[in-house]
């Protein structure tokens, strides 16, 4: 990088031809060798861009004008993408965003990992690339006194006003958030003001089985007594007969969160249920479930493959959630350890394996960092062991222990190219190799990445 002032200065107007694109979905020029990082322009294009701020090594732009258009650029069908900041690619062409994402765990693998010359797959994306959400949590407000819909604009607190449906969320969700929204306005039921603390309807979540078709609708209220909540709930059930489980959800903090920790059955039961390929899960108001369950068997076919279980092996399944790989597991395998940190998703991990009939996946409560060293002092030797850690990637003690264990295939499952490459490079040093990577789109339109890798041990 050249020691020299930047050569652009804030507001200035310069003309751009973009090379490159980051993870974030900006597109990368350079002038003189030093970057700017301008949203919305995609590789190949050359563009009219106004500096809106420079630092020392790079700078930012503004897309003022397309002087070069890529192919690759696609009218977003959404009428608000450009307030809303939800999805960062619906500029792009649908093949273009699997690119992408396939290029983001090459860089990463390559730059972060030094691990070059194994195949890193084409990204598996979706037939329909809409529409995909199984859940949608929606703020509620007050225009000219009626009751308002919509996602917070970028970076702000205002609901975007004209905001009709959202396009990556199933269709039925959508209609649910309209049905409330009116029926609430009709029942003078008010909208949440977070300046003054006062009103009552937050936010209105919707969940739906893809598979089952069956809804939920959780409506989050500062207070409890809402004495119309009948009403509403008379005039939902008569109509939309998908709808199985109403719950209320309080929050009376200040705060952020949507989720507050009361939540009380209105109507129905506490539960729906959906299917992934042969296992069926329950979910509450407040369980994590994969939001595209489309995709998430084709992310666990592919982890399954890689695990390469014959009904012998002793599995161990690290960061399992709510056991969804650990179940898909347990089909084929003699026995499943999962751990996890939080206590709700081990009861519900617990309630699924039940419900599937499974008998030979144990859960634990627990760091994974601090349970695989104990585990492995009990004498717990897994065959195999699937990992799906946070953004964060897993911790090194962790990996340490993991690769004390000696098991013969390790399955990682990432949302985060560049943690998956630190922890790739732990591996391969500890001596395991990574031999292929598969990416999955498990979130169009959106700069999401996951992949999952298949790592063996080194034959000594
Ligand atoms: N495969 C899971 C989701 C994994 S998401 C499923 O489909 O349900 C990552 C999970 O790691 C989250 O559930 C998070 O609570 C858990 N987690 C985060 N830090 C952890 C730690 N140190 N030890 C164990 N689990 C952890």
């Amino acid at each position: 990088m050249a020691k020299s002032a930047p050569p652009v200065k804030k507001n200035e107007i310069i003309e751009l031809h973009f090379e490159d694109i980051t993870h974030e979905g900006a597109g990368v020029g350079k002038v003189n060798g030093f970057p700017l990082f301008v949203p919305y322009a995609l590789p190949g294009e050359k563009a009219k861009v106004k500096v809106i701020n420079v630092k020392k090594n790079f700078g930012f732009g503004k897309l003022i004008e397309t002087l070069h258009v890529s192919e690759e650029r696609v009218v977003p069908p959404c009428n608000v993408y450009y307030k809303c900041g939800g999805c960062q690619l619906q500029h792009m062409s649908y093949k273009m965003q699997l690119e992408m994402k396939q290029n983001q765990v090459k860089n990463a693998l390559k730059k972060i990992g030094h691990i070059e010359g194994i195949p890193i797959h084409e990204t598996i994306g979706m037939e329909d690339p809409w529409r995909y959400r199984n859940k949608v949590q929606i703020p509620v407000g007050a225009k000219d006194g009626n009751l308002i819909t919509g996602f917070y604009r970028k970076r702000s607190h205002d609901i975007i006003e004209d905001m009709e449906r959202c396009i990556i969320t199933d269709e039925v969700n959508d209609r649910m958030v309209d049905a409330v929204r009116e029926t609430a306005d009709r029942l003078g039921i008010s909208a949440y003001n977070e300046e003054n603390h006062q009103g009552v309807l937050r936010h209105i979540m919707v969940r739906s089985g893809k598979v089952t078709n069956e809804t939920m609708i959780v409506i989050v209220t500062r207070k409890e007594k809402v004495p119309e909540l009948k009403q509403l709930i008379k005039e939902i059930t008569n109509t939309y007969p998908e709808v199985k489980s109403i719950v209320q959800n309080i929050n009376a903090e200040k705060t952020n969160v949507i989720l507050g920790k009361k939540t009380k059955l209105l109507w129905g039961t506490e539960y729906i249920y959906d299917e992934i390929g042969e296992v069926r899960f329950a979910i509450s108001a407040k369980s994590f479930y994969q939001v595209n369950p489309l995709q998430t068997k084709k992310l666990y076919d592919k982890a399954m493959e890689y695990a390469a279980l014959t009904g012998n092996e002793t599995v161990i399944d690290a960061y399992c959630g709510i056991g969804t790989i650990s179940l898909f597991l347990a089909k084929k395998a003699k026995k499943v350890y999962g751990v996890e940190v939080v206590p709700e998703a081990i009861s519900d991990a617990k309630a699924n394996a039940k419900l599937n009939g499974i008998e030979n996946a144990e859960f634990f409560v627990g760091q994974a960092e601090k349970v695989m060293p104990w585990w492995k002092a009990q004498g717990l030797n897994p065959d195999v062991i699937v990992v799906d850690p946070p953004r964060k990637g897993c911790d090194e003690q962790f990996l340490q222990a993991m690769i004390e264990m000696k098991p013969d295939r390790i399955v990682y499952v990432s949302c985060n190219p560049s943690t998956l490459a630190r922890d790739l490079r732990f591996l391969e040093d500890g001596g395991y190799d990574t031999k292929e990577v598969q990416p999955v789109d498990m979130f169009p339109q959106t700069t999401h990445c996951e992949a999952v890798v298949r790592i063996e041990r080194r034959v000594q």
